[in-house]
């Protein structure tokens, strides 16, 4: 029998996506790994980019969004380091796919979206999926989610023009927020913000492209 599989190019599965995009670009946490292994990124895509699901860069989600790359999302979320005991603050739900990726790594997920469809559409798609450690939000990130800190980890996935104090306060000690920050739409830097008891301890970590972190 003739495997078709084997003459198509590019990735046609999840598996071949992480494979190339994650894996050979340099990721090497077994558990990220793991956990983009489990989450298929089809199930993030709108019905009419199935076809670009498993494709090198972002893609459209409606409202004028975004579903990230899924290396920056795997880049991002090894910086993040996450331990299964953590939990952690998510700013920008977007379309649940870094979202499902931080629950399958972190014991509960606190996920906050401006724009109030996408947050309902997206809340009922990770329901639908069975995901249990996933609390939603619908406002704006600039404040944090104060109820539930402190976070071990926060993740920004929109850019704002400087780093939010209020997201600074919510880290646990030795927490871990990786943000974009810039004043241009789409030309930002990528920042690890380690807590270390009184420290604040800031890296650079390269040059990132992002919607902006809109003010409410
Ligand atoms: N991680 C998401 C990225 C979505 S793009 C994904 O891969 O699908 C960024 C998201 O941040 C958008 O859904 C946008 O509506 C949201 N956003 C922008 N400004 C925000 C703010 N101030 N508070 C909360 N969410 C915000």
């Amino acid at each position: 029998m003739i495997n078709l599989g084997r003459y198509i190019t590019g990735p046609s599965s999840n598996r071949e996506m992480v494979k190339n995009q994650i894996i050979n670009r340099g990721i090497r946490d077994p558990r990220v790994i793991q956990a983009f292994l489990e989450v298929d990124r089809k199930g993030f895509v709108p019905e009419n980019k199935i076809h670009q699901a498993y494709d090198d860069h972002p893609l459209p989600i409606g409202n004028g969004q975004t579903i990230s790359q899924p290396y920056m999302v795997a880049e991002m979320t090894e910086i993040l380091g996450l331990d299964k005991n953590d939990t952690v603050l998510e700013i920008g739900t977007g379309s649940g796919y870094q979202t499902a990726i931080l629950a399958k790594l972190a014991r509960e997920v606190f996920t906050i979206e401006i724009i109030p469809t996408l947050a309902v559409k997206t809340q009922k798609k990770l329901e639908k999926l069975g995901f249990l450690n996933i609390h939603y939000k619908i406002g704006s990130g600039f404040e944090g989610w104060h109820e539930y800190a402190l976070y071990n980890g926060i993740i920004v996935t929109a850019a704002p023009t400087d780093i939010p104090e209020a997201l600074v306060a919510q880290l646990a000690d030795g927490g871990r927020m990786v943000i974009p920050v810039g004043e241009r739409s789409h030309h930002q830097t990528l920042y690890l913000v380690k807590k270390d008891g009184e420290d604040i301890h800031i890296l650079n970590k390269g040059a990132v492209a992002f919607v902006p972190m809109v003010k409410e």
